[in-house]
């Protein structure tokens, strides 16, 4: 803040007192001698939401030379210093710009998605309907406290059972990969002056989204937070959500099936060397890590790069078992964003009981049936090799020598 309130200083004292002055009465501001008019009109600049003003109260010279030094108006940090020199990164979900330095290694995300953006979408079971306090650090060792309105009308929306809503605290580490809740090792929450949670470090604590509706009353509350011994950094977030239904939220999901196409691309990229070992073959085992019961719907999260998948159904009736955290039981990473590989529903649609497909390199599967499967599905079970109509693209040519299986399960 101090390099760019000398450049603005620098800036203004070039300008007459007469051009001054009328700037600070347009602003309504005090000050007769020019130093008082420099420093006042600093202040005016330094508040973000008076940037898009510049042309109206700014002779237009000035307000040019000014646009070149004031932050991207598109910044939008929770450090709430636009006057941070730093880098700016931006998210890819809502484009607005942050610094780098203060998402510290979140900036290494392939597709950057900012803190407000991961409060949204880190837990599909709550849907954010409204932010009532944007996110905001809390600071180490002393308290934060921020104030917000709760209207009568959104207070009786959030009593009506039938409209399924609730007010949350999250909180989201902002140095971790993120998309889920981290409360401070250390730390206690107040709420309109009362203590209402002490944070502790323990390895057995669930990191959940806070419901603190009956807490609150109407007109102004105020939320406390401070956090000692833990030096990370962390977001806090007030938001109003609706709970969605399991079903509900089976139907959203359900629909989103990925084209074969680009299943493919994924199945192909197992097929890639590794070291010294070359695949001929990748078994695909559709048993739900969950149910270990034949999977229906094949699904993954869209960071997932493994091919085995676990059932739509059972992944999002889990949730409320796993604090809905969303993340895949396979590799662990987020899965908020499931999708069904349209290729292997496809495989698994032509089969019943189907509990393992090995897919080759030229594009063949073979479909593969427990014992107990075997003689009811003698019948109806095809020729023992059936070649694939759409062919894996890329596929990799495998040298004969160097032949391998690998079984992902
Ligand atoms: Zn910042
Ligand atoms: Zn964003
Ligand atoms: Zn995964």
């Amino acid at each position: 803040m101090e390099g760019f309130s000398t450049h603005l200083s620098q800036i203004l004292s070039n300008y007459t007192y007469d051009t001054l002055r009328q700037i600070t009465k347009k602003l309504s501001g005090a000050g007769t001698k020019k130093p008082e008019m420099v420093s006042y009109i600093i202040g005016y600049l330094c508040k973000p939401e008076n940037h898009s003003k510049i042309g109206q109260v700014f002779p237009p010279e000035l307000a040019k030379e000014l646009s070149k030094v004031l932050p991207d108006k598109d910044l939008s940090c929770i450090c709430d210093d636009c006057w941070k020199v730093s880098n700016l990164i931006t998210c890819t979900v809502c484009s607005k710009k942050l610094h780098t330095a203060c998402m510290g290694n979140l900036t290494f995300q392939k597709k950057f998605t900012c803190i407000t953006c991961q409060f949204k979408i880190l837990n599909p079971s709550d849907e954010v309907l409204q932010f009532l306090v944007s996110p905001f650090i809390i600071p180490e060792n002393r308290e934060k406290s921020v104030s917000f309105n709760y209207s009568a009308t959104l207070a009786n929306e959030i009593s009506n059972v039938k409209t399924a809503t609730e007010v949350q605290l999250r909180c989201i580490k902002i140095q971790s990969p993120g998309f889920c809740i981290t409360w401070p090792k250390n730390g206690t929450l107040s709420i309109n002056k009362r203590n209402i949670k002490e944070f502790k470090s323990d390895k057995n604590r669930k990191e959940v989204c806070l419901d603190i509706s009956i807490l609150l009353k109407v007109g102004t509350n105020e939320i406390g937070f401070s956090k000692k011994q833990d030096s990370e950094d962390y977001c806090l977030a007030v938001v109003k959500v609706r709970k969605n239904t399991v079903d509900s939220l089976f139907q959203k999901f359900v629909k989103n099936v990925q084209p074969v196409e680009k299943c493919l691309r994924l199945l192909n990229k197992t097929y890639l060397p590794e070291k010294d070992l070359k695949a001929s073959h990748i078994k695909i085992v559709f048993k739900c890590p969950y149910s270990l019961q034949n999977i229906k719907y094949p699904a993954r999260g869209k960071k997932c790069s493994h091919v085995s998948c676990f059932d739509l159904s059972n992944f999002i009736e889990f949730q409320k078992f796993e604090n809905y955290y969303w993340k895949c039981p396979i590799c662990k990473g987020p899965a908020y964003d499931v999708y069904v590989d349209g290729y292997l529903l496809s495989i698994l649609q032509q089969y019943d009981q189907l509990d393992a497909v090995e897919i080759s390199e030229d594009g063949t599967i073979q479909p593969l049936f427990e014992e107990k499967h075997q003689s009811e599905e003698k019948k109806s079970r095809p020729e023992k090799v059936i070649k694939k109509k759409i062919k894996p693209v890329e596929i990799v040519i495998i040298q004969e020598t160097a032949k391998n299986l690998i079984i992902i399960d």
